[in-house]
């Protein structure tokens, strides 16, 4: 487990992390979220020690993490790190090298990597000819051929076409399953969504939700229930309940209330809804994550 104890970081006189403060979970992927210039990379910068944070402190299984504990990890950083003239296959062995592994396992894990990564028939190109999708895919190559106990990738899925994106999530599981805290940044809100067990929000240098997916998406969602009625006309005129969004075969309403009240209100707007005709759907509905990050920011 890493945690990121009130972590305030300043450029100049610019203060770009107040007091920054979340966990990443073994075993789960985290997805990282805020708008340009929330301070995102800043924070993953402090985690790896490329920056020393004016005050805070990263603990790792309780402890403060050492340099010992940093080499272990896979970074994938935000400015890109790879030789722009050396083949592919080379680098991703170069670097597996620097981290400590031996040149014939690294040679068999480059194999491997490229060829899960879909790079294998370009393995002798260098790097600068490839595109930029596939110079983001031998990027995560290098993240990954030391086969690092931790990962922390600063927006490993930009650039990516759906299908490289499923290949990029698959090997995160993969890393996530066998025990790894995986964090990963984004500004892509439904790829966020789909990938992450638990997710962290950030604006302008705070933290502003935490969580798991669920949990977020729960505490952003209390008292909405979606309704699949044919006609609804008659919804807008019960008390406590704000129709929110028309939907092609129903709507979302709010039951206004606090803790229990709403459950009890939605049984009887079911009841209600059923004496004024067909009933296709009656149920919890859960706001997308761009709401909660429209609400939180
Ligand atoms: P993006 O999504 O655009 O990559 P981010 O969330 O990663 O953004 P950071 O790169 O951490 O944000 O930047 C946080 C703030 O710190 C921004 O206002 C940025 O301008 C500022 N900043 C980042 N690096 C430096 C630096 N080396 N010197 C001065 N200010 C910096």
């Amino acid at each position: 487990m890493i945690e990121i104890r009130n972590l305030s970081h300043q450029y100049g006189d610019r203060q770009v992390l107040k007091n920054v403060s979340f966990t990443v979970e073994p075993g789960k992927l985290t997805g990282f979220v805020g708008a340009n210039g929330a301070g995102k990379t800043t924070t993953m910068r402090a985690m790896l020690g490329l920056i020393r944070p004016t005050s805070g402190e990263v603990l790792l299984n309780g402890r403060p993490i050492t340099a010992t504990d940093r080499v272990g990890i896979g970074y994938m950083p935000e400015e890109r790190g790879l030789y722009p003239k050396m083949k592919l296959h080379e680098q991703i062995v170069y670097f597996a090298q620097l981290h400590g592994v031996d040149k014939a396992v690294a040679n068999r894990r480059a194999d491997e990597l490229l060829d899960r990564l879909g790079l294998a028939e370009r393995r002798d190109e260098i790097v600068e000819s490839l595109s930029l999708g596939n110079q983001q895919r031998a990027q995560i190559c290098v993240a990954l051929v030391h086969e690092p106990n931790i990962l922390v990738l600063d927006e490993p899925f930009s650039g990516l076409d759906p299908i490289a994106v499923e290949v990029v999530l698959d090997v995160l599981n993969q890393r996530a399953k066998m025990g790894a805290p995986v964090l990963f940044s984004s500004h892509q809100l439904e790829v966020v969504e789909k990938l992450s067990d638990n997710l962290v929000i950030i604006s302008q240098g705070e933290i502003k939700a935490a969580g798991t997916r669920r949990e977020l998406q729960e505490a952003h969602s209390r008292g909405l229930y979606r309704i699949g009625v044919d006609d609804h006309t008659w919804l807008t005129q019960q008390p406590g309940v704000e129709v929110l969004e028309r939907l092609e075969d129903g709507v979302v309403v709010r039951i206004a209330g606090d803790a229990d009240e709403p459950a009890a209100r939605a049984q009887q707007l079911l009841r209600d809804a059923i004496a004024h005709g067909r009933v296709t759907e009656f149920g919890r509905h859960l706001v997308p994550l761009t709401t909660i990050f429209k609400e939180v920011r």
